[in-house]
């Protein structure tokens, strides 16, 4: 591939701002094609260690530790009497031993003044886009170039990269279909004022009655969050916020984590968001972070996969790399995340971390539990899916280290 340095991105978010403050630092000339946030609260809040180097490398950390919750591990709760917590840094890893739990605004805030901060320029519009004739190649309308005139070196980008999220623009305009996941659940979002904790930092996963439900700690206050069945929500109302409300006076599981909650914010509702693009890359265009695919919300990947695709699109460019490597590179990342969640949801992955927990205690058993759960918290520190060795053993693991337990007893419904 040529070397592109004029190049558009659609969209503001991390995965934007990422790959456009790693290509200004090389002399690219970005525009941020993006009209300011106005959603209440957005979805992406709890970070995983893996993306702590990147946050260093981009030298944001220590402002969004200012205003961040200090995130020591995770937690997944079964029954009120079965809960599996894992500390960061109680497993070995080359990873940090902590990340963060951000309050989106902020965090989005922090990288977009980076960005600009590094040389990029922001143009406060939507972009609409056609296809060039019929060809592979994507066009900006006129107003958008006009509106970035004299920035480029050309009097158009050399690259158009989308990166705008889950409206998939490009992949609308060239008719490129999304490969759905196995799961069609939604997801209903809010802000409360308190729920119980088993600590104050922890990302808590709880399994409810149907689907599960997430509790992020934010600074004075609690991300709430269920992902579901469509049907188990429409029982509880018509509108998100009637589910919401609802589920939390209902459910057996919400009843006894956030008795006391009040609701914060409007309450966000998502569906079909297990999906990936069946392309990534065209002539002058690429799909980057959301806009490429999303898994599911379960282990806090979303961001990662954002910010490590803003990378990795970020190296193929400057190595001069065609960008089908970086295809091929999404493509494995977000694969390796559908299997790993497909092993929560049918309970495998916690039948065997049990079936571990519950070997008798000798020297053996311990040393191989140590070895194997530092390989296993590589799923929650968001390195396993870039690791194949720890991806081939957690296959194996849930494959055949199940013994005679019964994954269904873990199973989320
Ligand atoms: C229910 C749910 C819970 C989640 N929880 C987590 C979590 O806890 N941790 C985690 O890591 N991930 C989580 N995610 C995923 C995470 O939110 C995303 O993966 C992440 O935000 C993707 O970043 P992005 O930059 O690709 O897209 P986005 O963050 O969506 O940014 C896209 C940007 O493009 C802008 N835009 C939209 N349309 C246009 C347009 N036409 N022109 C220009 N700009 C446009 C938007 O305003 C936005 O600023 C969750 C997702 C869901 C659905």
């Amino acid at each position: 591939m040529s070397i592109n340095k004029d190049i558009a991105i659609l969209g503001a978010g991390p995965a934007a701002t990422t790959l456009a403050i790693r290509l200004c630092r090389q002399g690219y000339k970005v525009v941020l094609f993006a009209t300011p946030e106005h959603a209440p609260i957005l979805v992406g809040e709890s970070l995983v260690p893996m993306i702590v180097p990147m946050l260093q490398d981009l030298g944001v950390e220590q402002e969004v530790a200012t205003y961040s919750v200090y995130k020591p591990g995770a937690c997944f709760t079964y029954h009120a009497d079965e809960i599996f917590q894992f500390r960061f840094d109680e497993t070995p890893s080359d990873l940090p031993s902590y990340a963060y739990n951000v309050p989106r605004d902020k965090f989005n805030k922090t990288l977009l003044e980076a960005a600009l901060k590094a040389g990029a320029k922001w143009v406060e519009r939507k972009v609409v886009l056609s296809r060039v004739d019929e060809t592979d190649r994507i066009a900006l309308d006129a107003a958008s170039l006009h509106a970035a005139a004299g920035f480029w070196t050309g009097s158009a980008p050399d690259l158009i990269v989308d990166a705008a999220g889950r409206v998939n623009l490009i992949g609308r305009v060239l008719g490129i279909p999304m490969q759905p996941g196995p799961r069609q659940d939604v997801a209903l979002f809010a802000h409360v004022d308190t729920t119980e904790l088993v600590d104050s930092g922890y990302v808590h996963n709880d399994r409810m009655d149907q689907g599960w439900c997430w509790r992020i700690p934010l600074p004075g206050k609690v991300s709430l969050g269920y992902v579901v069945p469509e049907s188990y929500a429409l029982q509880h109302g018509n509108s998100a916020a009637e589910q919401y409300d609802n589920l939390l006076k209902n459910d057996s599981v919400l009843r006894q984590l956030a008795p006391h909650a009040q609701r914060l914010t409007p309450v966000l509702r998502f569906n079909n968001y297990q999906s990936i693009s069946a392309r990534h890359c065209g002539d002058n265009w690429v799909m980057l972070g959301d806009a490429g695919g999303f898994v599911d919300p379960v282990f806090s990947s979303g961001m990662l996969i954002a910010m490590h695709s803003a990378n990795q699109l970020a190296d193929t460019l400057i190595q001069a790399q065609p960008l089908s490597v970086y295809e091929q590179t999404i493509q494995n990342h977000l694969q390796a995340w559908f299997e790993i969640v497909g092993f929560y949801y049918d309970g495998r992955l916690m039948s065997s971390i049990k079936v571990g927990m519950d070997m008798p205690d000798n020297i053996v058993n311990r040393l191989i539990y140590k070895w194997v759960s530092s390989h296993i918290s590589r799923i929650f520190s968001g390195a396993a899916a870039s690791h194949p060795f720890s991806l081939q053993l957690l296959r194996f693991l849930v494959t055949y280290g199940l013994k005679q337990s019964n994954p269904a007893v873990y199973q989320i419904k």
